[in-house]
């Protein structure tokens, strides 16, 4: 598997930059809570509620779109993503992938059944 040693380094090289760039601290006026909008941007967010498990939901309102605190599990990255099903291919565990590539094992999962789901798989 050497293409995936090669492949691991230079994304790690890539978040290296990714870092130094986004290293500025966003600085919170008081009383925000910082939530930006995922659908629109837009920080004119405010608080909606809880859902039944306890997760803070927000409303936007500059779209009227509802989001989640905490998602259940992370949305990866499409690059990320193209290499944890090739990972799988070699049979690699949720698990490994995960650990590999920095997301939890569910993120993985849910994830590579979301994309395997949306391709028509071909017979
Ligand atoms: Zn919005």
């Amino acid at each position: 598997m050497k293409w995936l040693v090669l492949m691991l380094q230079e994304m790690e090289e890539a978040r290296k930059k990714v870092r130094l760039k986004g290293n500025k601290k966003v600085r919170r006026k008081k009383g925000e809570h910082g939530v930006v909008c995922r659908w629109c941007g837009s920080r004119e967010v405010v608080k909606n509620g809880k859902k039944p498990d306890g997760r803070q939901t927000y409303l936007c309102k500059e779209c009227g779109r509802r989001m989640v605190e905490k998602p259940k599990y992370k949305r990866m990255r499409e690059e990320d993503l193209k290499l944890a099903l090739k990972m799988r291919a070699e049979g690699m565990s949720y698990g490994a992938i995960g650990r590999v590539l920095g997301y939890s094992e569910a993120a993985i999962r849910m994830n590579i059944s979301k994309k395997t789901l949306k391709t028509p798989s071909g017979t």
